[in-house]
């Protein structure tokens, strides 16, 4: 075996345990709280993570509960943490966890990976921290730090190339299990930390020595980037219906699609069908105070959104519930809809 690969995981264990994150709240050898850690880490910052965390394991400590939660409160605790998917499917594995396991954590990364939302990645992260299985990690941030170390070319969007970047990084796994959680977590940070995207510390990396981009000047072209995504700018057309007791009019959105599950006002992509509900509560077109524009990104869409506010005491004839001010902080509300809230309230 070339001795790069011998020496990968020893440099980067000692490197963990002398340089490394420690303490944070989930490096704990409990299955559920890393299992959530892992989900609210997928595409959210630490320091945003250990913000929320504390809070989630206070709402519900163990994952019976977070089983037996309505689906509202375990939104309503992710709100701002975007890509509500992962809370949902958090939700679902939960319930699969008490009902096809019996209430206990899978202990393998194949049957982890049967829970919601667990990708192979997920799985093995569970499978290292919590029960120390030789399992690897390859998320965004260790196949930058391998694409670098072997000078890899490959297109990472590419499943062909994705599948040797498995295989090189099973074979770099420490021989003793013991030692999974100190090398699943070096990987981890070294990626965060030192090996970033842009201006990677390589003058403080446990793995110069051996690292081909860095002998060969080309760390700053690797790995190759990303096709950008293809967005499409979509405009929508927010009714914000409120009580003379200033209530709120919000329904709750479908499960799939902008906002899946979470609570919003009355969403339209015509600006006639919101004027057609305004109408039906009684709110004249001249009545509708019209916002500036709100826009926001998700990954493939560019939302442009018109909040249009008008008050009415008549309740519209489609699901949905009058919310008081006070009690708003118990609906999951999608992030530009929350800050258009908030503005009102300081501005009234
Ligand atoms: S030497 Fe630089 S490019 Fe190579 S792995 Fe370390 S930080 Fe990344």
């Amino acid at each position: 075996m070339h001795p790069t690969h011998l020496s990968f995981a020893p440099k980067l264990i000692e490197w963990q345990r002398q340089h490394g994150r420690h303490h944070l709240p989930w490096q704990v050898a409990d299955p559920y709280r890393v299992w959530l850690s892992e989900i609210m880490l997928q595409q959210t910052q630490v320091a945003t993570v250990l913000d929320y965390y504390p809070r989630f394991i206070a709402a519900f400590p163990t994952v019976a509960d977070l089983a037996a939660a309505g689906e509202d409160a375990v939104l309503g605790l992710w709100q701002g943490l975007g890509y509500y998917s992962r809370a949902r499917n958090l939700h679902k594995a939960a319930r699969q966890v008490m009902t096809e396991f019996g209430g206990r954590f899978p202990q393998t990364r194949t049957e982890l990976e049967r829970l919601c939302g667990v990708g192979r990645s997920t799985a093995a992260a569970i499978a290292a921290f919590a029960f120390q299985q030789r399992e690897s990690i390859l998320d965004g941030n260790v196949k930058r730090v391998l694409c670098r170390v072997w000078a890899q070319e490959g297109d990472p969007q590419s499943a062909a190339f994705t599948e040797q970047l498995w295989t090189l990084a099973e074979s770099l796994l420490p021989e003793n299990s013991a030692d999974m959680p100190a090398y699943t977590q070096g990987l981890m940070d070294l990626g965060a930390t030192v090996c970033k995207r842009s201006k990677p510390a390589c003058g403080c990396c446990p793995l110069a020595a051996d690292c081909r981009a860095l002998a060969e000047d080309r760390v700053a072209e690797l790995p190759r980037p990303k096709a950008p995504p293809k967005v499409t700018v979509l405009p929508l057309f927010w009714l914000c219906l409120s009580r003379t007791d200033g209530a709120l009019w919000l329904e709750k959105r479908p499960a799939k699609g902008i906002w899946g599950g979470l609570w919003c006002v009355p969403c339209f992509e015509s600006l006639h069908e919101m004027q057609q509900l305004a109408a039906a509560c009684g709110v004249d077109e001249r009545d509708l105070q019209e916002a500036e524009t709100i826009r926001h990104r998700l990954t493939h869409r560019q939302l442009e959104i018109t909040p249009f506010a008008a008050r009415t005491d008549t309740t519209p004839e489609r699901p949905g519930v009058w919310v008081l001010p006070q009690d708003l902080a118990d609906y999951g509300l999608p992030k530009p809809l929350a800050r258009y809230v908030s503005a009102r309230v300081r501005a009234a």
